[in-house]
């Protein structure tokens, strides 16, 4: 071997002296080797082992979309492991090629890897290498004692995904009768998948197989992946980059199924749920609620006239239906129309569709979905029948206008699907509530109420010539003078029908004339539009 390099000496003294002192290192080895074949140490003997294994995923569970697909996003990690024991068994005659050329790669990875230092620890020694690095060193076959592998570490940028939440359940501690609590008990006796490397005769790692355990349970959501990395692209869009954030969830009407729960920023704590917050001020889409109750108990017909003096809407609109009323979002009559139902059965219709209390029931550590805040009947009915003086999630407001385009039956939205084995086979199927609160006549005059919004009221913005959508815009207070902006409407995806909640919490305040003062119609309705074209969008 030694003659390959004679002639490069006097070229390169650098790769001289490295030669010089691999060399050097290969007799040690070599030494060694003799010492260990000649005498073979009974510690030694006894103490090796053919078999190491690793974590390679720090999550013992998966976290599947309603398709099977898998929600996790995972940074990797690569290993390499040198196994001091077997490693040193490397000799001068099979290996020595390989050595230097692990020599080499380790070098420019990390200029202080040395072999000797190496062989002063005792047992594995890990080393965090790059991907490029990891490839190099898997076409080196020969050497005794080492391995590589790929860890899979979650992607924590994301924090406040529906995901990354669930991802947590067995690191804390959760409330009794909470979703968590209950997923908890179905995953607590996982294990974490393995990688395992077995020792051949010539103490070199070539065998390797994954391992996970036979009683590993994972979740399946009922997110559907692909609807929500179309949502993400809508959201990503520069023309969306003045909000500091939105929220869209997204429920399959007929099932109650969240098929999607995406906010722009997922570093935020969620706001579908409302998480570390009491919740939202809903303003003008609870109309849909007033009208739907008034509707209901048969006190006003859609056609009846009110007239709108301006004591509570900055213009005056003068006589009005009560469709038109809804059209424009007339906070005068609606106000009158509220006061007819009253505060007692006001609440009866909100509270039967889920509002002021959690709806997936997740509460743990400081990830406690909002309850909201009921209104006092002291706030007045003039205000809470606009929507004011109540905090709401959009989740809450999501399942609520789902009961009209679901012909009057409350669906309790819902996440966690199944709970499935190993092998995909499922073990605990989750179902939800259901409560018949509209008639179907009161869901069909609203629904056409909310197709009249798009096509000529305040949810103009969202409306698509040749799709079926409708909806109710809505904007209310949020802090520090900002305002938040809703829009809460309908649409299909072929023959199914879905509900889609767009919240933009905390619009900053324009003073440039493009944009006035935002509100949901210009914030949220441009966005439900932008989202439904997508998701109708043939690939
Ligand atoms: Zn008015």
């Amino acid at each position: 071997m030694f003659y390959i390099f004679t002639g490069k000496f006097n070229r390169n003294k650098r790769l001289a002296q490295i030669t010089a002192m691999f060399l050097i290192l290969i007799m040690i080895l070599t030494a060694k080797l003799y010492v260990l074949q000649v005498y073979p140490s009974e510690k030694v003997q006894s103490s090796y082992q053919n078999h190491q294994e690793e974590n390679i995923s720090n999550i013992n569970y998966m976290i599947l979309d309603t398709n099977g697909k898998d929600l996790m996003t995972y940074d990797k990690k690569y290993v390499l492991v040198i196994d001091t024991k077997p490693f040193s068994l490397n000799n001068y005659e099979e290996t020595l090629e390989d050595l230097m050329a692990l020599n080499f790669i380790m070098k420019s990875e990390n200029p202080e890897f040395n072999y000797a230092n190496i062989m002063k620890q005792s047992g594995k020694v890990y080393f965090n290498i790059s991907e490029d690095t990891y490839n190099k060193i898997n076409n080196l076959k020969n050497i005794k004692g080492i391995y590589t592998y790929i860890k899979d570490e979650i992607d924590t940028k994301k924090a406040w995904s529906i995901n990354n939440m669930f991802s947590k359940i067995l690191d804390e501690e959760h409330e009794t009768g909470s979703l968590e609590g209950e997923v908890y008990n179905y995953l607590k006796d996982n294990e974490k998948p393995k990688s395992e490397f077995y020792l051949d005769n010539r103490a070199v790692y070539a065998k390797q197989c994954v391992s996970i355990s036979d009683n590993n349970k994972n979740i399946k959501l009922t997110i559907d992946k692909d609807i929500e990395d179309k949502v993400r692209k809508v959201l990503d869009k520069e023309e969306y980059s003045y909000l500091s954030n939105i929220g869209i969830s997204i429920v399959e009407t007929s099932s109650g199924k969240i098929r999607a729960m995406v906010q722009k920023d997922e570093s935020a704590a969620n706001i579908n749920l409302g998480i570390q917050q009491i919740g939202y001020e809903p303003g003008s889409i609870y109309k849909i609620i007033t009208l739907g109750a008034a509707l209901d108990m048969g006190l006003i017909n859609i056609n009846d006239t009110f007239t709108c003096n301006g004591k509570i809407c900055k213009e005056v609109h003068g006589k009005l239906s009560v469709e038109q009323a809804f059209e424009k979002s007339c906070n005068d009559i609606f106000a009158e129309v509220g006061s007819k139902v009253g505060y007692e059965k006001l609440m009866e219709y909100s509270e039967a569709q889920g509002l002021y209390d959690r709806v997936l029931n997740l509460e743990s550590g400081n990830r406690n979905e909002a309850k909201g805040v009921k209104p006092l009947k002291e706030a007045g009915i003039n205000n809470i029948s606009i929507g004011q003086c109540m905090n709401v999630t959009p989740v809450q407001m999501l399942g609520a206008i789902n009961t009209i385009v679901n012909n009057g039956v409350y669906e309790k939205p819902y996440i966690v699907e199944s709970i499935l084995d190993k092998d995909d086979n499922v073990i605990k199927e989750f179902k939800t509530d259901k409560k018949k609160v509209y008639s179907e006549t009161t869901s069909k005059l609203i629904k056409n109420s909310m197709r009249q919004v798009v096509i000529k009221g305040t949810g103009i913005k969202a409306y698509i010539g040749d799709l079926d959508i409708g909806g109710k815009t809505g904007s209310a207070t949020g802090n520090e003078g900002k305002t938040h902006g809703w829009f809460a409407g309908y649409f299909n995806i072929g023959e199914k029908n879905y509900t889609m909640v767009v919240f933009t919490p905390e619009i900053e305040s324009r003073k440039d004339k493009e944009y006035g003062e935002l509100g949901g119609g210009d914030t949220a309705a441009p966005i439900f539009k932008d989202i439904v074209k997508t998701l109708n969008m043939r690939e």
